[in-house]
C-alpha cells in the first residue's frame, strides 16, 4: 500500500488548522488504498498553534507535530518535513487552504499511473492580491529566470506531491541558504503541472511583509546565480569608458565641471557593487559554520530527525 507523507509549514496557524486538518483528512481517505501521514511542522508560533496540533495528534495516530525552538522561516520547516516524512509520496502544502485539497487525488495519480516524479500545483491568477505585491512578484520571477536560466515560473509554488527519489534528490542538498523553488529546478525529473486559481486565505492574514518579500527574493537570487556580480563587472567597465572619453573631453574639447557628481555616482555605484559581493561573501559565510537548518524542541514522533 502507498504512504502519501503531507508536510504543513504553520506559523501561527490556529484560526485555519482545524479547518485544514477537516478538508485534507477528508480527501486523503476518499483516496483508495493508501495509508498516510500529516507532519505539521510548527515554525516557532506565538499563538495556540500548538495546542491545537497536540489536539490532532491525539484524534488522529496519522497527525504528527514537530515544533522548532523559534522562527526558523518557511524553508527550514519544509525542510524538517522532508526529512521527517517516511511516504513514497510527499506533498508540501500552506496550512492556510491556499493550496487546494482536493488536487491530491490528481496529484497522486499522475505519480501513480502516468510515471510523472512530481506533479505541482501552478496558480494561473493572483486575484485578491495587492496590485504593487502581484507586479512586483511577476517582475522577480522574470528577473530570476532570465539571472538563473532555470525553470521557475511565476505561480509555481511550493505546493507539489513528488516521489521519494524525488525527495530523497533534495535531501542530498544540504545547504544552509535554501531556496526551495531553486532546488526544485535543480534537482529536475518530469514535472506535471496542475493550473488552479488563486484561492483566498479563509481567515489570517499572510506572514510576508514587503521587506521579508524583497529579502526572499534576494536570496533566491544569490543561491542560484553569479550574473549579478558579472553584470557589476560589465557595467564597472562601461563607466571607466565614459569617464575616459570624459576626461579626453575635458582636456581636448571643453573644461567639464561634471566632476562631484560623478564622484557621488561613482561611489555610490562601488558600494552597491561592494554590497553585491558582500552578499556571496555572507552566504559562504553560514555555509561554512555548519548550522543546524532547525531545531526541533517538541514533536509527538519518537523517531524524528533534529535537522
Ligand atoms: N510559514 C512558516 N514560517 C514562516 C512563514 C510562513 O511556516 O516564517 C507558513 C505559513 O504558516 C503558511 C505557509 O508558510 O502555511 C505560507 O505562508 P503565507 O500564507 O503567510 O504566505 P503567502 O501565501 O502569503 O505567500
Ligand atoms: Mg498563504
Amino acid at each position: 500500500m502507498d504512504k502519501i507523507s503531507v508536510i504543513v509549514p504553520c506559523f501561527n496557524e490556529e484560526d485555519v488548522l482545524p479547518l485544514f486538518y477537516k478538508e485534507v483528512t477528508h480527501v486523503l481517505e476518499s483516496i483508495e488504498n493508501i495509508d498516510y501521514e500529516i507532519l505539521f511542522i510548527n515554525d516557532g508560533s506565538h499563538d495556540h498553534s500548538e495546542d491545537i496540533l497536540k489536539l490532532l495528534a491525539h484524534k488522529n495516530p496519522h497527525c504528527f507535530y514537530y515544533s522548532f525552538s523559534r522562527n526558523f522561516g518557511k524553508e527550514a520547516a519544509m525542510y524538517a518535513g522532508l526529512e521527517n516524512a517516511s511516504g513514497d509520496y510527499v506533498v508540501i502544502m500552506d496550512a492556510d487552504l491556499q493550496h487546494p485539497p482536493y488536487l491530491l487525488k490528481e496529484m497522486y495519480n499522475s505519480l501513480k499511473y502516468e510515471e510523472y516524479d512530481c506533479c505541482a500545483g501552478k496558480r494561473i491568477d493572483r486575484t485578491g492580491e495587492g496590485k504593487l505585491r502581484n507586479f512586483l512578484s511577476h517582475s522577480f520571477y522574470k528577473v530570476i529566470q532570465k539571472l538563473t536560466k532555470m525553470d521557475m515560473d511565476d505561480g509555481a509554488g511550493d505546493f507539489r506531491m513528488m516521489t521519494r527519489q524525488m525527495v530523497n534528490a533534495i535531501l542530498e542538498l544540504k545547504e544552509y541558504n535554501r531556496y526551495m523553488k531553486g532546488l526544485f529546478s535543480f534537482v529536475g525529473f518530469n514535472t506535471k503541472w496542475l493550473e488552479f486559481h488563486n484561492v483566498e486565505r479563509p481567515v489570517g492574514k499572510s506572514k510576508w511583509n514587503f521587506a521579508s518579500l524583497f529579502s526572499y527574493a534576494f536570496k533566491g537570487i544569490f543561491s542560484f546565480s553569479s550574473t549579478p556580480i558579472t553584470i557589476a563587472g560589465v557595467i564597472g567597465g562601461i563607466l571607466i569608458g565614459i569617464s575616459c572619453i570624459v576626461s579626453l573631453y575635458s582636456v581636448f574639447v571643453h573644461p567639464v565641471s561634471y566632476l562631484t557628481s560623478l564622484v557621488l555616482f561613482l561611489s555610490g555605484l562601488q558600494l552597491i557593487f561592494v554590497s553585491i559581493l558582500g552578499q556571496y561573501c555572507s552566504s559562504c559565510y553560514f555555509e561554512t559554520k555548519q548550522r543546524p537548518i532547525y531545531i526541533i524542541k517538541n514533536t509527538n514522533n519518537i523517531h524524528k530527525k533534529m535537522g
